[in-house]
């Protein structure tokens, strides 16, 4: 999960295509699910190989033990062996989301295309062979995880196979023909109603479990997160991101002076009016998607700046610090409070040798800084970097 909501206008879900209708919310939807996904899609698999196999015995018993009959037995370990290496693929690569859709595809559009060939040796089979496809048809629309659109393409495409088959066939008369021709079309129709809901379903029911998180991760009185984020150990995953990619990252506590003040000669209602508008000020000059205001305590603000270096944060820091020491917020009554604020940053440098473990060092490390900036008379910056523990720089760990 990424630090960042998506903003509700982004959940938007485009329904003929029963999917977010942006590419990122639906990317970060089928990650949250890719786990179940996967479970599903081995035992979908599995089970699907093992009944393709098994109806080989069908094949002996209609046609005899015949040359015919072995190589479509050996034509459905084919498919059989596609679904295995299928489940090798997705094993290998278990966060692809990539791999487990084009290894969904692929092993679908193997096994409905080997289908006909199978019937077409066997045309007194017809009816069973029918209702087998019908199996078929709802494993590709319901069973096996995979984007709507395409597994509407892939049942339609393997009917049409099938279809022309029995018309090239023209072992069936025109009557069956009719019957046959139809009720592919309502197995189609059937089969994308149940998957579409089954789509659609899903995502409303994501959207609203990110709605909500939404709503309980941001502050009420600012519009900015919460400690919720903190405590969900978000900032960890930020910082272990940065580490990864060998990228900077940079904190900012800040905290606004003498605030208990504002409250006792201005009233608590426009100490909220100027926390606000502080509050405002930060979000504004953060960059909207990439940094992440946070309301930390009272009057006390965390802002998470990836992939900036110190001087940035201090430039960023002394740029807030100005702009909020010149505003003047009115607190109603003609009157306006103008107030001051510190700020204490703390850096992990890009490529940094030896990056913290936990993201509760840089807090206490800009945390630092900002109660230096306070005891040197505060409307201030001051920032530091950031390693690990000295008992892991000893050990060069
Ligand atoms: P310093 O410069 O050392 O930070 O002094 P300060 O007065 O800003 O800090 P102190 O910790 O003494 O007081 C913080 C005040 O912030 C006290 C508390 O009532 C007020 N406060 C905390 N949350 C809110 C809030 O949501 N609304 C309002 N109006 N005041 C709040
Ligand atoms: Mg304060
Ligand atoms: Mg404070």
């Amino acid at each position: 999960m990424s630090l960042y909501h998506l903003p509700a206008r982004r959940l938007a879900i485009d329904r003929r295509r029963a999917e977010f209708a942006d590419r990122e919310c639906e990317d970060r939807f089928i990650r949250h699910f890719l786990p179940e996904r996967r479970a599903q899609l081995r035992a979908s698999l599995l089970f699907s190989a093992f009944f393709y196999v098994v109806f080989g015995l069908t094949d002996i018993a209609t046609l005899g033990p015949t040359p015919t009959a072995w190589a479509m037995v050996a034509l459905r370990l084919l498919v059989a062996l596609a679904a295995l290496c299928a489940c090798e693929a997705i094993a290998r690569h278990p966060d692809s989301v990539r791999v487990s859709i084009r290894a969904t595809c692929a092993v679908m559009v193997i096994g409905s295309s080997a289908f006909p060939i199978l019937c077409w040796y066997q045309p007194a089979a017809m009816p069973w062979n029918l209702m087998s496809f019908g199996m078929i048809l709802m494993a590709i629309y319901v069973i096996f995880p995979n984007r709507f659109v395409y597994s509407a393409a892939i049942g339609t495409g393997a009917s049409l196979a099938f279809g022309a088959m029995l018309l090239v066939q023209g072992s069936l008369k025109l009557d069956d023909l009719v019957a046959l021709v139809l009720m592919l079309i309502l197995g189609n129709a059937l089969g994308t109603i149940a998957a579409r809901r089954f789509h659609l379903a899903q995502r409303e029911q994501f959207r609203s479990a990110m709605l909500l998180e939404e709503v309980a991760d941001c502050d009420p009185l600012t519009g900015c997160h919460n400690r919720r984020i903190v405590e969900r150990g978000l900032l960890d995953a930020e910082l272990t991101r940065a580490g990864r990619y060998g990228a900077a990252l940079s904190v900012i506590l800040c905290d606004i002076d003498h605030f208990k003040r504002v409250n006792d000669c201005h009233g608590h209602a426009a100490g909220d009016l100027v926390l606000g508008a502080f509050a405002g000020l930060l979000r504004s000059m953060a960059r909207e998607g990439v940094d992440c205001v946070i309301r930390y305590g009272g009057e006390e603000f965390l802002l998470v700046l990836p992939e900036t270096e110190l001087a940035g944060a201090h430039a960023l820091a002394e740029r807030i610090r100005h702009a909020f020491a010149q505003a003047s917020t009115p607190v109603g009554n003609g009157s306006s409070v103008t107030a001051t604020a510190s700020f204490g940053i703390a850096c992990v440098p890009a490529l940094h040798p030896y990056p913290p473990a936990s993201f509760d060092v840089l807090i206490e490390a800009a945390d630092e800084q900002l109660y230096a900036v306070k005891r040197g008379g505060r409307n201030g910056v001051r920032g530091t970097i950031v390693a690990a523990a000295p008992e892991l720089l000893r050990s060069g760990t």
